[in-house]
């Protein structure tokens, strides 16, 4: 169950109905955001939902039967859309492209992306700058320097940002040249990572772990939305199954699932998805046809000489194709 609380609710009230949740066998669990304040209850018992709707300090209650609460669909009828300033908007109604480097190198090469968004009309840059490598002797990222330079050349042009943390430590430093905060596959159940995530008030996508299951990746969720930040997206990119013909499965069920089950937007990954340049735009194509609020992939000046994952990387005239397709297909999918 999920109690939305008044706006200036005071201490006193919020004892009062902890009290009576406990009366009814239920633990209340207090959760403040940037949007609104809610309590939590978490129990099995049955009782008269209008025991606790009638109470003082309560705006609105919800019956949650899902085992993640706050991010279930359940409760909330609209759909969740991510703002992030500028008029770009992710969700409800809103398709936005992420496109960029698996890795920043270079200014010269941010530039040169950025010149390519820009003609296409892509309002976000992907990049790293932290890279978790299968192996240590790989390229691992320019770190903080290099999401400065990142970001000065983004800002200049009003592009936005998305990039990886991978250190509870990284964020306060990463924070003023973020726009949206990747959690990646690896760190999908980072639990400190998540709750720290949740104490700021930045966009977060949260990519689905390499085994994880749909369920996982809802309560990982639920992790930044319980600490205080409701803004979150999902990203399907593939998941590891027996098959080795490809990098990953891509799993577009998820991404149809995902939307009847949570009210948050969903993005999709086919660059990590399925690991091949020449599939990436069939992929992200029924990505975008299953349901996506967004699409992240990987776009080079020169995928031959990427400092990572070139292989599934498209270059500028590929990428081009695929964004106007991706468009079409959500205008299909939309009519
Ligand atoms: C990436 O986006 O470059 C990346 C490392 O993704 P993932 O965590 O999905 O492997
Ligand atoms: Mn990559």
């Amino acid at each position: 169950m999920i109690v939305q609380l008044d706006k200036n609710i005071s201490a006193e009230t919020i004892n009062n109905l902890q009290s009576k949740l406990t009366d009814i066998g239920y633990e209340g669990n207090e959760v403040k955001t940037q949007f609104d304040h809610y309590m939590i209850c978490i129990g099995k018992k049955p009782f008269d939902i209008r025991s606790i709707g009638c109470l003082e300090g309560v705006k609105d209650i919800h019956k949650v039967t899902d085992p993640y609460k706050l991010v279930s669909r359940q409760w909330k009828v609209k759909n969740t859309l991510i703002d992030l300033g500028d008029n770009v908007i992710i969700g409800d109604g809103h398709f936005e492209i992420m496109a960029g480097p698996c890795s920043i190198e270079s200014p010269e090469q941010v530039e040169s992306v950025v010149k390519h968004l820009k003609a296409n009309g892509v309002n976000i840059m992907r990049g790293g700058v932290y890279k978790p490598r299968s192996s240590p002797y790989s390229f691992r990222g320019l770190g903080i320097e290099g999401l400065k330079m990142f970001h000065q050349i983004c800002s200049a042009h009003g592009v936005k940002i998305i990039t990886e943390v991978m250190m509870t430590e990284q964020i306060d430093a990463m924070l003023p040249y973020v726009d949206i905060f990747q959690v990646g596959a690896r760190n999908a159940q980072n639990f400190n990572l998540l709750d720290a995530l949740g104490k700021t008030d930045k966009a977060v996508m949260l990519k689905r772990g390499i085994s994880g299951t749909i369920d996982e990746l809802l309560y990982a969720a639920e992790y930044v939305f319980s600490n205080g930040n409701e803004r979150i997206l999902l990203c399907e990119r593939g998941i590891r199954s027996y098959e080795k013909a490809y990098r990953n499965t891509m799993d577009i069920n998820a991404i149809a699932m995902l939307k009847e089950k949570t009210h948050l937007p969903v993005v999709a990954d086919p660059s990590h998805g399925i690991g091949v340049r020449k599939f990436v735009e069939p992929v992200a194509l029924a990505s975008v046809m299953a349901g996506a609020d967004a699409v992240i992939m990987e776009v080079h000046q020169c995928p031959e000489k990427a400092f990572s994952d070139g292989q599934q990387t498209l270059d500028y005239a590929q990428a081009e194709r695929t964004y106007g397709k991706m468009r079409a297909a959500y205008q299909l999918r939309e009519a």
